[in-house]
């Protein structure tokens, strides 16, 4: 994941009430009022959320000619409708390609796993990344999205 600055967007929400304060282009020295008068920091990781534009990110991985090759193909679907060996094996996804099996639709799923910021923390961080189901499943992981923190 290659993330450019620009594209990324600061947010918090106050640590009182858990009203959204707003959007900060970055976090130093910026501090918010609430309406209950709480004053929030906007670098205090408490109350801070990440989003990243996602669109430079896609321009780059489908610019990517090892990802373009698998771009260009269709998924192999399992024949045999009794084992589920991916995505494209289930029915409802089946039903689907049957319907409107474009070779421009692309699938993907947003996932999201937390971790924690430091061995003995109480706070976690939560990475939302997309995950593009046209590579094959041992090259997904390495070419995610990061969508935000
Ligand atoms: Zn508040």
């Amino acid at each position: 994941m290659n993330v450019k600055t620009d594209d990324i967007r600061y947010h918090s929400m106050c640590p009182q009430c858990s009203k959204y304060l707003g959007e900060y282009s970055n976090t130093v020295n910026s501090k918010k009022v609430c309406t209950c008068d709480s004053i929030v920091d906007g670098s205090a990781i408490d109350s801070l959320f990440i989003d990243i534009n996602i669109e430079s990110q896609i321009r780059k991985l489908f610019a990517n000619p090892v990802v373009q090759k698998y771009l260009e193909h269709q998924p192999q679907q399992n024949q045999n409708d009794d084992t589920f060996k991916d995505v494209f094996d289930g029915k409802v996804h089946k039903e689907y390609e049957k319907k409107d099996g474009s070779k421009w639709n692309y699938r993907y799923t947003f996932n999201t796993d937390g971790c924690k910021a430091a061995d003995h923390a109480h706070l976690s961080t939560w990475l939302i990344n997309i995950m593009l189901y046209e590579l094959p499943k041992e090259m997904r992981r390495k070419y995610m999205i990061l969508a935000g923190l």
